[in-house]
């Protein structure tokens, strides 16, 4: 598997906000947001066995870049980590389609959706291991207020996660991503991470 790295931490956003795991980066992505950093970090290869046997703590985060570019390996990978027990979750843009069989093994799969690509909203809206992020802020590839407006009623609340964009330690979009949370009746996720500027 193409990686940029492995790492053991504290989740510090969505549904898991707060609870340690190993973080499997994996390398690549298939859009280009402004602001992303992903494709300028250089790239590691390593078997999943090896990837396996870096594990810490019985959670793993399997992240990017986008993970399901490497379909083959990720399956492997999701297939042996659920015979061993462990809790699996999974970070996606959601413009590739997880086969049925792998995504039921996932406990939880956060969908972030980028503004303007095609994310499949019907296809992961329905599935209830996974959750919907969505980015608010002024970034061309996030959520406008009015944007999600129209589209969160349709959803499931309980499964749906408003978070600002930003990487400054004050989060200066928090309380605006707050409000319409609170406004609408969903999720309000914070980035724990970089407010205490870990990673
Ligand atoms: S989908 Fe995520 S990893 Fe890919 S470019 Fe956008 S922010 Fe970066």
């Amino acid at each position: 598997m193409r990686l940029i790295e492995i790492f053991y931490s504290i989740q510090g956003e969505g549904p898991a906000m707060g609870r340690p795991a190993t973080f499997v980066r994996l390398a690549g992505c298939n859009l280009t947001c402004e602001g992303c950093d992903t494709d300028d970090k250089p790239a590691l290869e390593l078997s999943v066995p090896d990837v396996l046997g870096s594990l810490q703590g019985n959670r793993v985060v399997i992240t990017g870049g986008e993970p399901t570019l490497q379909m083959e390996p990720l399956s492997e990978l999701i297939s042996l980590l659920k015979t061993q027990e462990k809790e699996i979750h999974i970070e996606s843009n959601g413009t590739n389609l997880i086969p049925e069989e792998i995504l039921e093994k996932i406990n939880c799969a956060v969908v972030s959706p980028k503004r303007g690509s095609d994310f499949h909203l019907d296809f992961w809206a329905g599935k209830k291991n996974v959750h919907l992020k969505f980015v608010l802020g002024k970034a061309p590839w996030c959520w406008t207020s009015a944007l999600l407006e129209d589209l969160v009623p349709s959803l499931v609340k309980e499964r749906v996660w408003i978070m600002a964009y930003g990487t400054d330690q004050d989060m200066p979009g928090a309380r605006v991503a707050w409000d319409l949370a609170l406004h609408l009746g969903v999720n309000y996720s914070d980035r724990l991470h970089i407010r205490l500027k870990r990673r």
